[in-house]
């Protein structure tokens, strides 16, 4: 059960609330496409795994909301659609980059091999020639370049 809530990290009216479970909710917003969630919080284990892992860029766009939740960019990644990433040198300077899915030729298949499968190859792959910028607050363009929302 979703419900739409004013965005603590941009203000916009489209972030999205789901309760995981009692204790625990997340955050996405499409109005400016960063995310959090309960446990991505000062102390919490699950925000320093985060911390560990995050691009270097995600980790300098980390930002503190009032109740302490920390917002980071999200990454979405839908195999047969394409992907969108935050990308660029800097919080000053950076861009939601949009990545449009193609399929693997059979020619081609030998060079995208599922790891750790023998004889399995990947059906699609992200095809960088496509790569499109978009500004911080046009997040959901970038998802309808990719073709995850409608245009
Ligand atoms: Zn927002």
């Amino acid at each position: 059960m979703d419900k739409l809530i004013i965005c603590a990290h941009c203000g916009s009216d489209a972030c999205y609330v789901d309760e995981v479970n009692q204790d625990i909710k997340t955050y996405f917003c499409y109005g400016c496409g960063f995310q959090t969630n309960s446990l991505m919080k000062e102390g919490e284990s699950f925000y320093e795994r985060q911390l560990e892992v995050l691009p270097e860029l995600y980790k300098d766009l980390l930002d503190k909301d009032d109740d302490g939740h920390v917002w980071m960019p999200s990454t979405v990644n839908v195999p047969e659609k394409g992907m969108v990433f935050a990308n660029g040198p800097s919080k000053e300077q950076w861009a939601w980059a949009a990545v449009k899915a193609v399929k693997v030729t059979e020619e081609e298949k030998t060079k995208y091999p599922i790891p750790g499968k023998k004889d399995q190859y990947y059906e699609w792959r992200m095809d960088m020639t496509t790569l499109k910028e978009f500004p911080e607050r046009e997040f959901m363009d970038a998802l309808s370049y990719i073709e995850i929302l409608p245009e």
